[in-house]
């Protein structure tokens, strides 16, 4: 159970010397117990107050480290508008270890080809959990090792066969992949094979009240590197269970559920178990696994995690420079817009579309989309004028039109007069631009 502010501030050292950001220890406490500071900001508390705290300084869901870079949980909030998610779900493909060697090679080049690229960024899967389906140790080994020379991602070995999961894991424990799953039959030979072999482990029961009570028995064997599965394979007993666990480490500070948590999809449709799988995504699963490794498939998916993993104070920005598309020349259209990332691609895209060479000027806006940016007075005349003569727009083109979006029609008037130049009215919307500009070239 967590401690309560006033519980916590029996064990300060009551200096009330303000050293750690606020002016009195209660204060501080009070913080401590929200999870809004951290005990380590007060340079006086004795190593016997740090011990009694330490449950009420830990961070409610541990961050848990596997293979290439994933970091699963360390999460703080339940809604990303509160402050922001940290640690993007990390997604794996699930590959049997039931597959001939060539529907394996298939798999793999598939797994290989999800790369993507979106609103500037790369972006890719994160890695391969392999599953124990044939049921047989070697089986498993031998299809663990060939997932390993293929691929440098991050690798999940699960069966229920400890024996099985030693057989793969010792030839590929520098890899530090995430086993599993240790469950009520086999949890202590599987819980200190991850200790001795310093890997993270899935703990895996039935329910909530069952998988509290093994997460204990598990933790009574002095480790605490877990990854929590609730059990179910039916989307909505699984979105209960990921949300209540959230819940209840997050807000009651449950320490069994301060754990990271995976999902497994069991939808065999493609797009249905990639529906299934964004619900996991959305709610609050720290890593899934899913099946499909098709790239129309996929991209939803990753898509959809970007959008929730962006941080909402931190909008993704583009550089604010002058940017050419296309072969440009002296009577290429010029066009200005924001560098809020999803705005700047889609005008650029839609003049790629066009086939008319032309320049955009993405206006530093910090990143706000154009109405919000306009509101906010970071889209404004003055401001685009200047931007316009340090880019050096004049120099490469002998005309001296500016194309303003639509939607901020108004400013062209002042736009015109502080910069000199004669302002044409674009489309509202990034879409409008290939007939714009078509009808412009005529
Ligand atoms: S630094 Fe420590 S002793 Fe000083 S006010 Fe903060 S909690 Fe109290």
């Amino acid at each position: 159970m967590a401690l309560t502010g006033l519980e916590i501030y029996k064990q300060l050292p009551k200096k009330n010397c303000g050293e750690c950001g606020v002016p009195t220890c209660l204060a501080f406490a009070m913080a401590l117990s929200s999870g809004k500071a951290a005990l380590d900001t007060c340079p006086h508390v004795t190593e016997a107050a740090r011990e009694a705290l330490a449950s009420a300084s830990a961070p409610p869901i541990k961050a848990i480290k596997f293979g290439k870079d994933s970091i699963l949980g360390d999460e703080t909030v339940l809604f990303r508008h509160d402050k922001t998610f940290y640690h993007p779900t990390t997604l794996l493909i699930y590959v049997s270890d039931t597959l001939s060697d060539d529907e394996l090679g298939v798999k793999l080049q598939e797994i290989k080809d999800l790369q993507f690229e979106r609103v500037g960024l790369e972006y890719t899967i994160d890695g391969v959990a392999i599953v124990n389906d044939s049921k047989d140790a070697a089986t498993f080994a031998k299809v663990a090792e060939a997932v390993a020379k293929a691929t440098d991602k991050s690798l999940v070995l699960l069966s229920e066969d400890p024996s099985a999961v030693k057989a793969a894991l010792t030839p590929l424990v520098d890899r530090k992949p995430l086993i599993g799953s240790a469950t009520e039959a086999n949890y202590e030979v599987m819980v200190n094979l991850a200790k001795e072999n310093s890997v993270p482990v899935i703990i895996k029961a039935d329910g909530l009240e069952a998988l509290d009570e093994l997460v204990v028995k598990a933790t009574a064997l002095g480790y605490k590197e877990f990854v929590l599965d609730p059990g179910s394979r039916k989307t909505p007993e699984t979105l209960a269970n990921l949300t209540h666990i959230r819940r209840l480490a997050l807000k009651k500070k449950f320490r069994p559920f301060g754990y990271p948590v995976i999902a497994f999809t069991s939808n065999t449709e493609p797009l249905e178990e990639i529906m299934e799988a964004t619900v996991y995504v959305a709610k609050y699963a720290s890593a899934v696994v899913f099946k499909t490794s098709v790239k129309a498939h996929v991209l939803p998916l990753m898509t959809l995690r970007q959008n929730i993993y962006t941080d909402p104070q931190k909008p993704i920005q583009v550089e604010p420079i002058l940017k050419s598309v296309g072969n440009v020349n002296e009577n290429s259209p010029f066009y200005i817009t924001t560098n809020f990332s999803l705005t700047y691609y889609s005008v650029e895209g839609e003049v790629e579309t066009s086939k008319i060479p032309s320049y955009i000027l993405a206006i530093d806006t910090d990143g706000l989309s154009l109405l919000t940016a306009y509101a906010a007075g970071k889209f404004e005349p003055e401001k685009i004028a200047e931007a316009m003569a340090a880019c050096g727009i004049a120099d490469k083109v002998k005309h001296r039109n500016v194309i303003v979006p639509g939607y901020v029609a108004v400013i062209s008037g002042k736009l015109a007069e502080l910069s000199s130049w004669k302002t044409i009215v674009g489309p509202r919307e990034a879409s409008g631009i290939v007939s714009f500009s078509k009808s412009l070239a005529k």
